[in-house]
């Protein structure tokens, strides 16, 4: 890719450039003119016009020419994953995998979209005379905001959600990667029926900021939770709403039942896929007593025979490549540092070259140390004894954050079991990583990893309003609905509500039962009371039945 400038001036009236840097080589390849604070109102305007023809369009419209993109991104794949190689370091085939997943997800949602997006029909409850039902508006403009290490696979599906949902998007991608971001957006440049409703904005996290003040009409971060913070807190001035997919500190407890060499095998994987840079990677492993020695055995060896190293080609066989942003370096580096300081000791790995730092083991590791209660974010993973079950789910929840985990037993029944007792999102049983690639399985974080959900029907929805409709003709008489609102109807209105919701016999018939021994009430009045009252609870009863069966 040559050097290119797309529209823009500079930010603070002087030229702000993204360098595009190959962090395995450190070797500048292009770069991009930061977008200015008028390019985000003007393109939030645009946005806001453009938001109108989008959602007019039928869904199965907006399905149609989605689908170019799933088509673009498998016939240009190479393209993609050549630039996503240059631009992070990661090998092509994990560029792939990214390709992979989003394709996947493109095709299922464009597949459900148009049934998930229906309307419905809602009981009326005892508003019998009116039809209910409802419909999932889109909110307008969304602004989409996205980090480096999953330069493809955390822009696109927020992005492709929010379309297929009704909405015009406003992406900003990651400054780290921007070579991406900008491939990206020539993607969509090369689909005519697409491109009107998305605009790009290149450039750091003062675009991000600006994005925010342009009142977007919903937000979805995917980033630090310390930018969670900053946007939530610039966000709460508008009103705006806020997804929120932020880091992680992903625990991995191996039980004395687990299959050790493949809970070793999948759990060095899951810490040093894409070089530790994984929201959901394995950041802590608890390991129970018995089997404690038997796994780190395990573990170093599957740990030694990572091969590191980059290459731009698509026959590569190294497993982890270089770390992609110098500001992960000095947090690693501060990481390991703290836990030395405070006992713990590195049993692999723990030098760096540049960009390179070998995959790095550590024990005799405790939770006073950063190392085990922040996220470290790189290839650094530490490994620490627990006496059964109950310490290691202690310690798993004994953090802020809460993305995922996964539990390693071959009872798993008892995995189960264990996975319900941990305070997280999502849990992997005997895997690390993979349920992230399941496109309709919810994820996201509870405490200070985030707010909301991506894939799935919740995530299709949250980029929805609902909205509300009752219809019918002005209310009758003797619809619930005037009783209520006329008085002199208390008696009337206290009947019903215990002929409708008493929660037994008794409480159901109790006003019958009342006007039957009242004294006062002539004999003939009462025959008439209790031949109303009974048809009353057989007609609460009958409407009951229909409106559950009508649900
Ligand atoms: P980051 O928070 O530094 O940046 C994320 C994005 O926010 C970037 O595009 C950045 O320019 C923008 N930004 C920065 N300041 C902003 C501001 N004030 N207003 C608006 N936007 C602003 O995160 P990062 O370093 O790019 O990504 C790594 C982090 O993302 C890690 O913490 C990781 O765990 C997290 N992450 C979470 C998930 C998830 O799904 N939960 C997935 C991947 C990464």
């Amino acid at each position: 890719m040559t050097s290119e400038v797309i529209k823009g001036r500079p930010l603070n009236g002087k030229a702000d450039y993204l360098p595009f840097v190959n962090p395995a080589t450190g070797e500048q390849f292009g770069s991009v003119v930061m977008g200015t604070e008028a390019d985000v109102q003007n393109a939030r305007r645009e946005m806001a016009t453009a938001a109108r023809a989008w959602a007019a369009k039928p869904v199965k419209e907006r399905v149609r020419i989605v689908r170019q993109l799933q088509t673009l991104l498998i016939d240009e794949m190479d393209e993609i994953t050549a630039v996503m190689n240059q631009d992070n370091g990661k090998s092509r085939q994990d560029a792939l995998a990214e390709l992979f997943m989003t394709v996947d997800l493109i095709n299922q949602y464009c597949n459900r979209a148009p049934r998930w997006l229906r309307r419905r029909r809602i009981s009326p409850g005892l508003q019998i005379f009116k039809r209910c039902y409802i419909e999932q508006h889109p909110h307008g403009v969304v602004g989409v905001i996205g980090p480096w290490n999953y330069p493809l696979v955390l822009i696109l599906p927020p992005v492709i959600s929010a379309l297929l949902a009704g909405n015009t998007v406003l992406v900003k991608p990651s400054e780290v990667t921007a070579a991406t971001g900008v491939m990206i957006e020539k993607l969509f440049q090369k689909l005519p029926e697409l491109a009107p409703f998305v605009r790009f904005l290149h450039g750091d996290g003062r675009v991000g900021a600006a994005l925010v003040q342009s009142k977007p009409d919903l937000i979805f971060l995917t980033g630090s939770t310390k930018t969670g913070r900053l946007v939530m807190r610039a966000a709460a001035e508008n009103m705006t709403p806020v997804v929120c997919e932020l880091g992680g500190k992903d625990p991995m407890i191996v039980l004395e039942d687990a299959d050790i060499e493949a809970a070793a095998r999948w759990g060095a994987w899951g810490a040093f896929y894409n070089t530790g840079q994984t929201c959901m990677a394995v950041e802590r492993i608890y390991v129970v007593e018995s089997v404690y020695d038997r796994f780190l055995e395990a573990f170093l060896e599957e740990t030694r025979q990572l091969k590191q190293g980059y290459s731009p080609e698509i026959d590569n066989l190294n497993d982890i490549g270089p770390l992609t942003f110098q500001r992960q370096v000095d947090i690693i580096e501060d990481h390991v540092e703290d836990a030395l300081t405070k006992g713990a000791q590195i049993i692999h790995g723990g030098n760096r070259d540049g960009m390179y730092m070998e995959p790095t083991v550590m024990v005799n590791v405790d939770h006073s140390m950063k190392i085990m209660r922040e996220e470290t974010f790189g290839p650094v993973v530490p490994i620490m004894m627990v006496d059964d079950e109950v310490h290691a789910i202690q310690l798993a929840n004994d953090s802020n954050l809460g993305l995922s985990a996964s539990v390693w037993s071959r009872d798993l029944a008892r995995g189960e079991r264990v996975a319900k007792e941990l305070y997280v999102g999502s849990v992997n049983i005997n895997d690390t990583m993979s349920h992230f690639a399941i496109p309709r399985l919810p994820f996201g974080g509870v405490k200070e990893s985030g707010i909301g959900r991506t894939h799935g029907k919740k995530d299709l929805l949250q980029f929805t309003q609902t909205r509300a409709y009752v219809v019918g003709n002005p209310p009758l008489p003797f619809d619930i609905a005037t009783i209520l609102r006329q008085p002199g109807n208390y008696k009337l209105g206290s009947g019903i509500i215990h002929l409708a919701f008493g929660t037994s016999p008794k409480q159901k018939l109790k006003p019958v039962v009342e006007l039957i021994e009242d004294k006062e009430v002539k004999p003939k009045a009462r025959k008439v009371g209790t031949a109303v009252g009974l048809t009353a609870a057989l007609g609460a009863a009958i409407i009951a039945f229909v409106l559950r069966t009508r649900k």
